[in-house]
């Protein structure tokens, strides 16, 4: 390190800082922590996938604020007794209740250099913002974006997605809609998705404030995918009503069971109609790094948004969602506001601009894209793209396995990395609904459910890089063996059980 050029600070007060008296005290326990959470990760399969968080344990998280200090090692034991042992389990290669992404090592050692440097990418001239262009740009050509276009990382997708709702409404309502607010005109634009689209799409229409209704949900094929006849029959519909389409929001990779729309016709029909066309791809985007599977997302290149999250099927820890926007003179006029204390220079420590802050809501942003870079440095794309592959292997290895047990029924086609089935049973609904939780507390595996046409499916979203075949064969015994014993119970007990309350 270049040698300091400042005088030497006078003695400070131990007690007035927050650090160490003794460094060597917090050096000795931080390498302690290091080498616990590698070990957590080393030898994840050795703990129950999930396990129910006992009462006393719970209470423990209902204490007094604590008004005076603690020592350190105290509070990091409580963290590995009582924080550890309940986590959601998705580090574990036996989750495979939601889309999670399972994490790395070198993703965690990069997210404690970045907490170590304590950046603020809101903005200003320093290296870290362009690590995160250096995303952005990597982004662009993976996706086979133009120069000129822009990217920015966020919480997750669902943020990402609300911000591409945000820029089609400037882009539709013109710059003026950011001073004037969606007035009238906004009150009668509609957007379009299937109705196997996320929940965070409608939940973005409702915070844009053109209301969830304006979101319409078009029916699928039987492949899970946007039905295009009835999508352009609707938009025709509500052209006739007054109404002013003006968004299109693809699927790339449905949650419930990994469906992809046929991006290319979405994309000629948004063209055809003047729509905007963003692609939510949460998961599915980054199947582009797979050889495989990189020709079902074509289209996509076309888009003019697209979210995704490198903390799903990228392995990166959370949280890192992605907002890549084809035009980025479209993306800073959605967001870009000047104010006097953020004045930019071209020259010093405000220069730099336009900053990040300038294409999202954040001002103060951490550095997740640090985690990234060493994600994305440390394997490579190549390496990402073959864990992306063997995810849907292990799915395909599923469904035959479903396929070839009478007591197994397969509910969806398999197309990516979900595959959604359930025990054959009376009552099958809450049969299912009971093997599923009794799964999760047995800590054997962790899947989830949903609902196809009405019906309950057991879901298992294969995400996490660890997932084996001991793996998915550990899920599907323990389903005939919870199934047989809820079954030979059915004749028993009495299956009606009183509904519980709704929730409030
Ligand atoms: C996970 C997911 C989302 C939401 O993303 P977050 O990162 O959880 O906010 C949106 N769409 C799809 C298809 C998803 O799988």
């Amino acid at each position: 390190m270049t040698e300091s050029l400042r005088e030497a600070p006078p003695q400070t007060r131990a007690s007035e800082t927050l650090d160490p008296q003794n460094w060597g005290d917090i050096r000795a326990l931080g390498h302690r922590m290091l080498d616990d959470m590698i070990d957590y990760a080393a030898n994840i399969r050795n703990r129950p996938v999930w396990q129910p968080i006992p009462d006393h344990v719970r209470a423990h998280f209902r204490a007094a604020l604590p008004r005076s200090a603690s020592e350190l090692g105290d509070v990091y034991r409580e963290f590995t007794d009582f924080i550890v042992p309940y986590t959601t389990g998705n580090v574990h290669p036996g989750f495979m209740g939601w889309v999670h992404g399972g994490g790395t090592a070198v993703g965690m050692l990069a997210e404690m250099l970045a907490a170590g440097l304590n950046a603020n990418l809101g903005g200003r001239d320093h290296i870290p913002i362009e690590v995160e262009r250096q995303i952005a740009e990597w982004m662009r050509q993976i996706f086979g974006f133009p120069h000129g276009s822009s990217g920015i990382f966020v919480t997750g997708t669902s943020m990402a997605n609300l911000m591409a709702v945000l820029v089609a409404r400037t882009t539709a309502l013109g710059k003026p809609v950011r001073q004037r607010g969606i007035a009238e005109d906004g009150a009668l634009l509609t957007a379009y998705a299937s109705t196997a689209v996320h929940g965070c799409i409608s939940k973005a229409m409702d915070i844009a404030g053109f209301g969830s209704d304006a979101l319409r949900h078009i029916q699928t094929d039987r492949f899970h995918r946007m039905d295009l006849d009835a999508l352009h029959e609707r938009i025709t519909r509500d052209r006739v009503a007054g109404f002013k389409p003006f968004l299109v929001v693809g699927s790339a990779g449905t949650v419930d069971i990994g469906a992809i729309d046929d991006l290319h016709a979405l994309k000629s029909l948004c063209c055809e109609q003047g729509l905007w066309f963003h692609v939510d791809g949460a998961f599915g985007a980054l199947g582009v790094l797979a050889p495989a599977l990189a020709p079902r997302l074509a289209g996509i290149e076309h888009a003019d948004s697209i979210a995704l999250d490198f903390h799903k099927w990228g392995q990166v820890p959370y949280d890192a969602g992605f907002l890549l926007v084809r035009d980025g003179d479209r993306h800073r006029d959605s967001f870009a506001a000047p104010a006097a204390y953020l004045r930019r220079e071209t020259r010093g420590l405000a220069a730099n601009s336009p900053w990040p802050c300038d294409l999202g809501p954040d001002l103060s942003r951490g550095f997740r894209a640090l985690k990234t870079w060493f994600t994305l440095k440390t394997y490579g794309t190549e390496r990402l793209g073959a864990v992306i592959t063997r995810s849907c292997e292990l799915a395909e290895y599923m469904k035959e396995r479903i396929l070839a047990e009478p007591r197994l029924e397969l509910m969806a086609p398999v197309q990516l990395n979900i595959v959604c089935f359930r025990y054959r049973a009376d009552n099958a609904d809450q049969v299912n609904a009971d093997i599923v939780i009794d799964i999760q507390e047995s800590g054997i595996a962790v899947a989830s459910t949903t609902l196809l046409q009405g019906q309950l499916a057991i879901r298992a979203a294969i995400v996490n890089h660890r997932t084996d075949t001991s793996d998915i064969d550990a899920l599907l015994s323990a389903v005939l063996e919870f199934g047989r014993q809820r079954c030979s119970s059915c004749d028993r007990v009495p299956l009606i059980e009183p509904s519980p309350p709704l929730a409030m």
